[in-house]
């Protein structure tokens, strides 16, 4: 899935083609999933943001746009088999690409996400000066969670997903299964600084583009940040510190690699 990285790496590659153009027309045939989008017609788009894993568009007239590519969307710029939207400006086409069809759009008025519950509930934006340490130790303090299951929550820091989740952890020497509660102000403060570290990094190369190819760039590009991860889809590899096999557990439903030795799990 795309996770804060590869999101905001789309964000950057959206923003010259969509910028100040007019949406003119966006054809899809799934209003469930694509919902309002008429609402969107005619405007133009004054900005891009993102927030979490969450696409923001500006529109004119007070509308917002927003996009969540899901486990598998993402933005093409020549059709594709799996396109299920074609977003039509002034200048040329895009394409929202989702073969599992996990992806939504929503078109609401500018900063009503009551449709929208997850994007409602984000904590801070990580790499923003609104994560603060602070405020990351009392959430960890509070709760029972295993380290993983808080990372994913995106209640402590917004668009961490599974990749990075375990990348971070495994920098800060942390057991995924540790609970919150049970963290020393000094670890706290280190995965603190790793989900930080992690974020940035990947951000910088592009993202993560697994063997399965599902994230790409609009322009086809991959990310190159995969070649780094250390735990990250690499069970019964070597640790990249210690030589140990890194292992593989399931919690909450999620695949969880870490090293066994680093990580004290
Ligand atoms: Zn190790």
């Amino acid at each position: 899935m795309p996770e804060l990285p590869e999101v905001e790496n789309t964000r950057r590659k959206l923003l010259p083609l969509f910028l100040g153009k007019r949406l003119l027309a966006i054809q899809h045939q799934d209003p469930l999933r694509y919902r309002n989008t008429e609402r969107a017609l005619g405007q133009r788009v004054e900005d891009l943001c993102r927030r979490g894993k969450f696409l923001l568009f500006g529109l004119t007239e007070g509308w917002e746009m927003v996009v969540h590519l899901g486990m598998t969307g993402g933005f093409r710029l020549e059709e594709t088999p799996h396109a299920r939207v074609v977003f039509r400006l002034e200048d040329q086409e895009v394409f929202f690409h989702d073969p599992r069809r996990f992806g939504r759009i929503w078109v609401v008025k500018k900063g009503d996400y009551r449709e929208i519950p997850l994007l409602l509930r984000l904590g801070p934006e990580p790499l923003s000066q609104d994560f603060r340490f602070p405020e990351f130790w009392l959430g960890l303090k509070g709760s029972q969670k295993p380290l993983k299951a808080l990372l994913l929550d995106q209640r402590l820091a917004a668009g961490v997903g599974n990749i990075y989740a375990d990348e971070a952890l495994f920098r800060a020497r942390l057991s995924p299964f540790r609970r919150g509660r049970d963290l020393s102000q000094g670890e706290a403060e280190r995965l603190f600084a790793a989900i930080r570290t992690v974020l940035a990094e990947a951000t910088a190369l592009g993202g993560s583009t697994l063997s399965d190819r599902t994230y790409q760039q609009p322009d086809g590009l991959p990310g190159s940040f995969q070649l780094r991860h250390a735990v990250y889809g690499r069970t019964g590899l070597p640790c990249p510190v210690c030589g140990e096999p890194i292992a593989r557990k399931t919690l909450g439903g999620r695949g969880t690699h870490f090293c066994p030795r680093c990580q004290g799990a």
